[in-house]
Order: C-alpha cells, then structure tokens, then sequence
C-alpha cells in the first residue's frame, strides 16, 4: 500500500497531420465489376467535399491506432478515483445509458406529434413529479442544459415575478462559500452582486443576512451543502429574513448526493433550486456535456416557469404554451433529453430508500476521507462535512510544498488530482469529494496515498516540486496557455 502500483506504457503520439502517406487509405476494397462513375454525376456538387490540402492520409490501423492512443492520455471516472470536490465525479450505471440508447427514445424526433408522445410525455411529466418530491418543491421546468443555466432560470422567474408585483430590485445576496456561477448568473441577470463573509463555522451568519437584507434584494443565491462541504444550518432562519422583506431564496443544489431523502430544501423555505442531473442522476458530468440542470420552485413562482409546460388531464399528458406570465423558451424544444431519460431509469431503479443510501454513502465516505486524512493535511473547518471536505497545505508550508505541488504528485500515483484553490475562500485548498460510488478499498488506497505524499513533503520535498514525472506531459505553463491559446493548427509547410 502506498507504494506505485500504477505504471505502464507512455506512448508518444504525433498529431494525425504528422503522419501517414500520399495515398495511403483507410481500406482496400476488390476490383470493381461494374463500371465506374465519378461522384458528380451522382451527387450534387455542394454536397461534395472540396480537396482539402495537406489532409492526412493514413491506413486504417494507423487511424485506429491514433485514436485509441489519444484516448488512453485522458483520465476519467472508468479509469480511476475521480475525487473533484464541487462537481460531483462518480461513476454512473451503464445499463442507464443503454435505456436511454433504445429505438424508442433515441429515434423520436422533436417534432413528433404530441399523441405520438404519449410516453415522452408521461416520462418528463414523472421524472418533474420525482424531482419535486426529492426537492420538497411544487413545480419543476427540465428545459435548463446545465446548472448555470437552471441558475439563470431561476433568477429570470425570480425577476418576472417581481415586475407582476410592481417591483424592480437590484441586488442579489450571494455568500463567499457559494459556486463561481451563482455570481455570473447574478450579473448576467443583470443583479448587482453582494457578497457575503462566512464565519468561522463556514457558515452563512444570521446576522449578516438580517443586516444586508433589505427592499432592494431580489434574492439570495445559497448554495446548500456549500462549497466548504459544509450544510448551511441557518437556512431556514435565513429564509424567513429574506421573505419577511419580500425576496426570494435561490439554492444551488448542484450537489444533491448530500440530501436525497434526508433533508428536502422547500422544507427549508427554499422557493427556488436547480439540480445538476450530470452530478447526482447518473449522467457523467465533465468531458463538455450533454447535460442537465431542471429547477424546481415553489408554487409562487411556477406561473413564470418556461413554456411548454407539460400537464396531466386524466391520462392524457399535453404541452401547454398559453401561458402569459412565462419566462418562454430557454432552451430548444424541451432540455436534453437524452439525459432525463437516464435520470428517470436511475431514480426509478433506486427506489426512495435507494437514493437516500446514496446520500449516506456519499456523506459518511466523505466523512471518513476527512477523519483519516486531518492528522496530515490542515482542516480549517473541523467539524462534520457533507460530501466532500477542504484541507489545506498549510502542514506543508514549512517544507515549501504548495497544494500545487500535493496535486500534481497524484498523478504520479495514477490518480486525478481533486480540485484546487477553490473555494477562494481557503487559502491553499484542497478539496475532496470520493462520491457514493467508491468502495472502501479504493478509498483507502488514495487515503493511503496522501499519506504517503504528506511524508514526502517532509523527507523528500523535491520529489513533490517536480512532480509528475511518470507523465508523458509535465507541469505545463498554465498562465501561458491562458494568456496565449493556441487555439488552430496550421499545416506548417
Ligand atoms: C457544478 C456546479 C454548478 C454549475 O453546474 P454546470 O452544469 O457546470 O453549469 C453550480 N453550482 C454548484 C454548487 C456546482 O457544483
């Protein structure tokens, strides 16, 4: 334990544009029969492909073989320990992506009839009615792609409803512990963006909310457990602030694996929260999408909800566009579909009891990563975390070791490393999150190995200062290639 146990061939591999020959083809077919027609007498010129210069030429294998290369550069959730604290990297049943691959759903088209999709239809209508029950909220819209996006939504129907109340307010309350987009979303929602101190719980201070509050705030925008891995344990309290002066609470549920079947936000006096169906509902989250992030909200807000809506008459289920308050469409057609079909199987074949397991398995893994590991690393907040924990490199400090160097040693180990230097709010970060998904063994073995890397920092820093070195790519200058993409590939002649 502890020791490499991952090691293997690096192989190189030139860009496809590096290779091949002049006439080199992907295939070899027999000599033809019959006799021979040029393309354009068959098919219309604008459909044909121009001769592109300096296009690679290659054999198949070579193809192949390329691709195959390139794939295995990457890591992901099926190759290892995935432990991103924020964004929730587990691994998700297969069999959900199969169902949602069958002819039935894959080959129906946008815009098939509605009583052609009848089963459509009653999907969405059950997977919203799923939602709203783990959610403890009236109503939900499936449209938003991702989580951003359902914050963006939400706050627009937050907006309408004030307007059809005669209000224009110009704030939003967003604490330091929330996600980076819940302020992108404030400014892109056109909100002045108020920033609030956590206390030394990593916490939102009741005080501080009832100071801030006031007539000009639409909303506070809370992410609930935050990005400390901490539960917002005022919630409740905050809610009834903000509501006594005629705002609105705005959660971040991105992370739901923390309260499925244990703590229902509208319970909490949430009247809005989106819901990352790429973290918590079986679609793989990274790797650029599809997703999905539905927001589900109280019945105040629900005439604001985007268009179409889909209801229930009898057995019949119908889309609905009359709907004059409506933010209208946000997305086309009706979200990503792909996606709700796979969250619709997972929570169907988990049952209620099954997602509340996956909420004590993500908090109690998370949990125990943090016990075992906060002899070694610094924990600045020491008290029981949700699904994931923030340590610090404050330990390593003395040694010149920096949570960059921690990091990039992992991967010497074969594992990616967890997020860094986020949330802002700690200086040093590291955060972790091993998800429901990992066994005890997996677990252990990365524990196992943070230990091991603590004590390098110790009796070999430079091992750390210089690591990865069993990578084919070492440490890359990052602010160069911020400051300066190379975004095209030119053919160099
Ligand atoms: C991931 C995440 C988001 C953003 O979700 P996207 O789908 O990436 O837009 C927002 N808030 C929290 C807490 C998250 O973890």
């Amino acid at each position: 334990m502890g020791r490499v146990r991952d090691t293997g061939l690096i192989q190189d591999e030139p860009l496809i544009f590096e290779q091949g020959g002049e006439g080199r083809k992907g295939y070899s077919l027999p000599r033809w029969d019959v006799e021979k027609v040029e393309a354009q007498n068959l098919i219309p010129s604008y459909l044909l492909r121009k001769e592109l210069e300096g296009f690679p030429q290659l054999s198949e294998i070579d193809v192949v073989r390329h691709f195959t290369r390139l794939s295995r550069w990457n890591y992901g959730v099926d190759s290892g320990l995935y432990p991103l604290g924020s964004c929730t990297m587990k691994y998700n049943p297969k069999v959900n992506e199969e169902i949602a691959r069958m002819s039935g759903f894959s080959d129906i088209h946008p815009y098939t009839p509605e009583d052609l999709s009848k089963g459509i239809l009653k999907l969405m209508y059950e997977l919203q009615g799923f939602l709203a029950e783990i959610t403890g909220m009236d109503d939900v819209t499936l449209q938003p792609a991702a989580g951003a996006h359902g914050e963006l939504t939400g706050l627009m129907m937050v907006k309408a409803c004030l307007q059809g109340r005669g209000e224009r307010r110009k704030k939003v309350l967003v604490p330091d512990t929330a996600h980076g987009t819940n302020c992108s979303t404030s400014a892109i929602a056109s909100y002045q963006m108020i920033e609030i101190k956590s206390n030394e719980k990593g916490v939102i201070p009741l005080e501080k909310v009832a100071e801030m509050m006031d007539e000009e705030v639409a909303a506070i925008m809370v992410t609930n457990p935050n990005t400390l891995g901490l539960f917002e344990e005022h919630l409740s309290k905050i809610a009834e602030i903000v509501h006594r002066k005629g705002g609105f609470v705005y959660c971040d549920g991105a992370n739901l694996n923390a309260l499925m079947g244990i703590v229902k936000l509208g319970d909490l006096g949430v009247d809005v929260v989106h819901i990352n169906l790429h973290k918590t509902f079986s679609t793989p989250h990274g790797g650029g999408g599809p997703g999905a992030g539905p927001v589900a909200v109280k019945k105040e807000l629900a005439p604001y909800l985007p268009i179409p809506v889909i209801e229930k008459h009898g057995e019949i289920y119908r889309l609905n566009d009359d709907r004059p308050h409506s933010i209208g469409k946000i997305k086309a057609f009706y979200g990503n579909f792909g996606v709700l079909i796979k969250a619709y199987a997972y929570i169907l074949s988990m049952g209620a009891e099954g997602l509340k397991r996956v909420s004590e398995m993500a908090v109690l893994n998370a949990y125990y990563l943090m016990k075992r590991l906060k002899d070694y690393y610094y924990l600045p907040y020491d008290r029981p975390c949700m699904h994931e924990c923030v340590f610090t490199d404050r330990f390593q400090e003395k040694f010149h070791v920096s949570t960059l160097d921690i990091a990039k040693r992992l991967i010497d180990y074969g594992f990616h490393p967890p997020t860094i230097y986020f949330p802002l709010v700690v200086k040093g970060a590291l955060m972790m999150e091993p998800t429901e998904t990992e066994s005890k063994e997996s677990i252990d073995r990365f524990i196992e190995t943070m230990i091991e890397i603590a004590k390098e920092a110790e009796e070999n820093p430079d091992l750390l200062r210089q690591a990865p070195q069993r990578v084919k790519v070492r440490r890359l200058d990052e602010v160069l290639a911020a400051r300066k993409p190379k975004l095209k590939w030119t053919i160099d002649k």
